[in-house]
């Protein structure tokens, strides 16, 4: 069986540096796998019905990440997400991704509870709103786009509500997940309290 590391959690909890850090750490591929529902999002604004591009999607589709981290695109993702059709037509391209021989760490919202419910480490990666806001906000800026810390806040609670509201696969965290909140932490030591919970699970 190959050794997948769920990591879980709302939108700018530092998931996503937390998760390429672990797999840097273990050696193990990583799939940020909020951009295939960005991608998915950006093909519905571009005219295509979700349902149709999701179950079109290949890796080809995310070899730009860049191009698929706006905030109009992720709007649009999470609302995708809620769809029923577009989450199962993505679930065989994760799971194929989890079981690779050499391991792998997904990150996202619903890896550890219904992609990989049997994850050898789970982890629910949070801070609180206006933390994650404030964090975005610096991102955003520092990327030269202009935006109001207000106008990042409304979309993290919108996106949270949206998250955790829908009915099919819904963010919530899975009973044997590890909760790690960053929002007191600086990256370093929420990186190294990662890798000790992964660490803990392998049993060593
Ligand atoms: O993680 P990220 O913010 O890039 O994800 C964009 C959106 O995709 C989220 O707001 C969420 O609605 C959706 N998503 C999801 N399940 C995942 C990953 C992302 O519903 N596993």
């Amino acid at each position: 069986m190959s050794f997948t590391v769920a990591i879980d959690g709302p939108a700018a909890s530092g998931k996503g540096t937390i998760s390429r850090a672990v797999a840097a750490h273990f050696g193990l591929a990583h799939l940020d796998t909020g951009l295939l529902y960005r991608a998915v999002g950006k093909r519905m604004l571009e005219g295509e019905a979700p349902e149709v591009a999701a179950s079109a999607l290949t890796s080809e589709n995310l070899k730009d990440p860049d191009a698929l981290r706006g905030a109009d695109v992720a709007q649009a993702a999470s609302k995708v997400a809620a769809i029923p059709e577009v989450r199962a037509a993505l679930v065989d391209f994760q799971r194929a991704f989890a079981s690779r021989a050499g391991g792998a760490v997904l990150d996202g919202r619903d890896i550890g509870t219904v992609i990989c419910p049997d994850a050898a480490a789970k982890l629910f990666v949070t801070a609180t709103a206006e933390v994650r806001a404030r964090r975005r906000h610096a991102e955003l800026r520092a990327r030269g786009v202009e935006t109001s810390y207000e106008a990042v806040l409304a979309d993290v609670h919108e996106r949270d509500e949206r998250d955790a509201g829908r009915s099919t696969a819904p963010m919530i965290v899975a009973p044997d997940a590890v909760l790690l909140d960053t929002s007191v932490l600086s990256i370093d030591e929420a990186v190294a309290a990662a890798i000790g919970a992964v660490r803990a699970r392998l049993g060593d």
